[in-house]
């Protein structure tokens, strides 16, 4: 099946009153270092804190009466989507995550009514059992991003965007699996074919990125990052989010730990936001020089505020982290 603007339209008609209608608000700070209006799109204020409810809510206001639940992997926030809006529809919800998801994900999700299963050290393995649930126990399984419904759930943040802004030149993406970029490509691209937009990714395991430059989904090794959102694979059986990633977005950029340490320290203490490390992979790529210069206004997703506050304090008081193998020397914000 192919997804065309109207697809996002009927989705932006399906979830209102369940996702809302996310302000998009002006970084004085990040403005003066693009030239260009710089505007975030905070999806940190929908209800479950992330965007991925928009998706999850219009595959399951989609579904046929009288299924027997729902089932997902997730790194978190699909988890928690699925579940509150599987919740809002009456409807049963399991959540299978991998052994690498931290604690205050997986309570967050249990907190919004939905039983989680942990199993596995990769999203794959826990897709598997997903997908187990769903052949052998009769739930259907909500994919965190290669989904019609999900694709244009997400793509609804997109059309936003173009409503507020008409005059956006470039639109900063956080890239996993692609369910999110897709479906803003798609709107953006089909009202403004002009306008840009650019996936950005951390540089270690970054599946999409990878999968494009093989020219088919290919599995990457999946590390700790800042941007613990972004981990995980894009499944080798992909149909339909890496074609329109690889179709529509212009470039896929990749960040560093250290450039997502600074970024969410200058989102921090200039626009005062809390936000996880996927959210800022834009604004560090705009720190760190990676983008090619704005004709226009630039625009961001921050699209979650689900961050294990342990790790955010540490950063904002400028000491190290350590993750897995993983050492980010610390440093204290300057401007
Ligand atoms: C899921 C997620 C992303 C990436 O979305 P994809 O559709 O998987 O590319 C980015 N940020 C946050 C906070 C997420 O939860």
């Amino acid at each position: 099946m192919s997804l065309v603007l109207a697809d996002i339209l009927a989705a932006a008609r399906a979830i209102r009153g369940v996702a809302v209608r996310t302000p998009l608000v002006p970084s004085p700070h990040l403005s003066a270092l693009a030239g260009q209006d710089f505007l975030l799109k905070l999806e940190t204020t929908q209800p479950i804190g992330a965007f991925k409810l928009r998706g999850a809510a219009n595959a399951i206001l989609n579904l046929p009466a009288g299924v027997a639940g729902v089932t997902c992997c997730s790194t978190g926030n699909h988890g928690r989507g699925v579940a509150h809006a599987a919740r809002a529809r009456g409807l049963k919800a399991v959540v299978c995550m991998s052994s690498l998801v931290p604690q205050a994900k997986v309570d967050g999700i249990r907190a919004l009514g939905a039983e989680v299963r942990i199993t596995g050290r990769s999203q794959d393995e826990a897709q598997a059992e997903s997908r187990r649930i769903a052949a052998e126990e009769g739930f259907v399984e909500i994919s965190p991003f290669d989904d019609p419904h999900v694709i244009a759930g997400q793509g609804t943040i997109g059309l936003e965007l173009m409503q507020d802004r008409p005059d956006l030149d470039m639109v900063l993406v956080p890239l996993s699996g692609g369910g999110l970029a897709a479906g803003i490509a798609l709107a953006v691209k089909t009202i403004k074919p002009s306008a840009r937009v650019i996936g950005v990714s951390m540089d270690r395991g970054a599946a999409m990125d990878a999968s494009i430059r093989a020219g088919r989904p290919v599995e990457v090794e999946e590390v700790a990052s800042l941007a613990d959102s972004l981990g995980g694979g894009i499944g080798l059986d992909n149909r339909l989010s890496f074609p329109l990633c690889r179709d529509l977005l212009d470039d896929v950029v990749l960040v560093t730990e250290t450039e997502i340490y600074r970024a969410l320290q200058t989102l921090f203490y200039e626009d005062r936001m809390v936000a996880e490390g996927a959210c800022v992979v834009g604004i560090a790529a705009l720190q760190a020089g990676k983008l090619s210069r704005p004709r226009g206004p630039v625009a961001t997703i921050v699209t979650g505020r689900n961050v294990d506050m342990t790790i955010f304090h540490r950063i904002m008081g400028g000491q190290d982290v350590t993750l897995g193998d993983l050492t980010i020397e610390g440093r204290a914000y300057a401007a």
